[in-house]
């Protein structure tokens, strides 16, 4: 019957095919054979309901009546339902470490072993030296002691899990001393006093905003004095008249009260970064030679791997923490694991890790490597953006990110793009153009500037980055 209708003209909702006459086309072939009659099926009846209600509207043209045209509305509906969701981005944002863009970026060895573990059975909890039940937690537990130099280890999903299960374990029903310089939030609704509640452990606070000393923690110990715990203050400082009590000297308290000590490092680095002229963060090391009896830290901020929270420390505390029912709801799984592994491996030889820790290579990239590249690319995206924008090269300060040292800055470089006055554009309908290319550039808006800074673009990602812009629109 749609043979005769001529394209071009109007049709009425009388002429739409059915969908069982649709079926057995050959124009449907192809769909079929992909998404099955099923799917095809159900999204023909929405289409052809809605050509109906173009019909009764008399706002129908014939040509959509064709079984190719048909198919062809089918496949381009299938085809941006299939677009994935998570997808790769460049991170031009200046913040290395960027929550909202997934934290660290996987070296190709845990890539590899992520890959691999997703495709096979894996010995996670299967003892391959006796052939017995094994623990998933003895995959990386041995690395991490060795590394950190402590007796035990253990993980779970993410740092805010760690220290949930450290207070839900030794401090349910108990207190828990902390300094009132250290009640933080986290982004994303992190904040220690909720967390303390969740674990059923009572907060005792001690000192002032920005003074806590030694006899304040003393004073508050009582027979129900759980834990003295230390929150590294992540992402802010206080400056000026301040004081708090080092891990040393809370630490040599709590030994003589008999009061453990929890620290929660926050981002919590393996090795000393002033080692590559970065800024002094506490290592995880350090932490527990002071004398801390638990250290838990992210595993996707300045480590460098997964989502995962570590703790470390004294052998019977980590114990009981494996023991407790919490310990099997938060714990990680296979994937987390598989790419947990050759991440902490690869701090066995720390002179290479710049090289090889994909955080700690782009952390540590030169200043005048960013410029040349800025200084590269600054013709193709001027090309790109057309004459309504100006762009131009500009220096820029780096952040770390996930609240590791929030006040420091790294010096960067980057591009800065600007709308010409007096032509069409805008700055927000270019940054949306940029979300909208293939791999989404993502940048900042300041001081009606959009910045891209070029940190985060390794060189061996430059031509990728080079290839897309031919699809923008601006
Ligand atoms: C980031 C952070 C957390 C939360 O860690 P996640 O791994 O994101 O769950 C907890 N405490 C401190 C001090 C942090 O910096």
């Amino acid at each position: 019957m749609h043979e005769m209708l001529n394209s071009g003209g109007t049709a009425s909702a009388a002429d739409i095919p059915s969908v069982d006459r649709l079926l057995n086309q050959p124009a449907l072939g192809a769909l079929l054979a992909q998404h099955g009659r099923t799917r095809v099926t159900d999204a023909l009846r929405s289409h052809l309901e809605e050509l109906r209600r173009s019909g009764l509207a008399g706002a129908l043209d014939s040509a959509a009546l064709l079984d190719g045209t048909i198919a062809s509305v089918l496949q381009t509906k299938f085809d941006a339902a299939a677009r994935r969701r998570l997808r790769p981005v460049f991170n031009l944002t200046g913040t290395v470490l960027h929550t909202n863009l997934g934290r660290a970026v996987l070296p190709d060895e845990a890539v590899g072993a992520v890959v691999q573990a997703m495709g096979a059975p894996v010995d996670l909890e299967y003892d391959l030296a006796s052939g017995g039940r094994g623990e998933r937690d003895t995959l990386v537990e041995q690395l991490l002691c060795e590394l950190t130099g402590v007796e035990a280890a253990t993980v779970v999903n993410n740092n805010a899990a760690a220290v949930l299960l450290i207070l839900s374990t030794l401090a349910a029903r108990r207190e828990v001393i902390v300094s009132r310089g250290e009640l933080i939030e986290i982004g994303g609704s992190f904040r220690i006093p909720d967390i303390m509640r969740q674990a059923g452990a009572k907060l005792v606070e001690v000192g002032t905003t920005n003074r806590t000393h030694v006899k304040d923690y003393a004073e508050a110990i009582g027979p129900r004095s759980a834990l003295l715990m230390k929150v590294h203050t992540s992402n802010y400082v206080i400056s000026g008249f301040t004081h708090s009590v080092g891990v040393a000297e809370l630490a040599e308290l709590g030994r003589s009260r008999s009061v453990p000590v929890a620290v929660d490092l926050g981002s919590g680095s393996l090795v000393d970064l002033t080692r590559w002229n970065l800024p002094k963060e506490p290592t995880v090391r350090e932490t527990l030679k002071d004398g801390a009896d638990l250290v838990s830290f992210s595993g996707d901020k300045l480590l460098g791997g997964p989502q995962a929270g570590l703790i470390v420390g004294r052998a019977d505390l980590i114990a009981k923490l494996k023991k407790h029912p919490l310990k099997r709801a938060l714990r990680v799984g296979k994937l987390t694991l598989a790419a947990l592994e050759p991440v902490l491996a690869l701090y066995q030889a720390p002179e290479l890790l710049a090289e090889r820790l994909t955080t700690l290579r782009l952390l540590t990239r030169a200043a005048e490597a960013i410029s040349a590249q800025a200084a590269r690319l600054r013709p193709v995206l001027q090309q790109a953006v057309g004459g309504a924008y100006d762009v131009s090269t500009a220096p820029l300060s780096s952040q770390i990110g996930s609240g590791a040292l929030p006040v420091d800055r790294l010096p960067s470089h980057g591009l800065a793009v600007r709308p010409v006055k007096g032509r069409r554009g805008g700055l927000d309908r270019l940054e949306r153009a940029l979300r909208e290319l293939p791999r989404p550039v993502i940048g900042r808006i300041a001081d009606k500037t959009l910045w891209l800074d070029l940190r985060c673009l390794e060189e061996s990602e430059e031509a990728a980055f080079v290839a897309q812009w031919s699809e923008l629109r601006p």
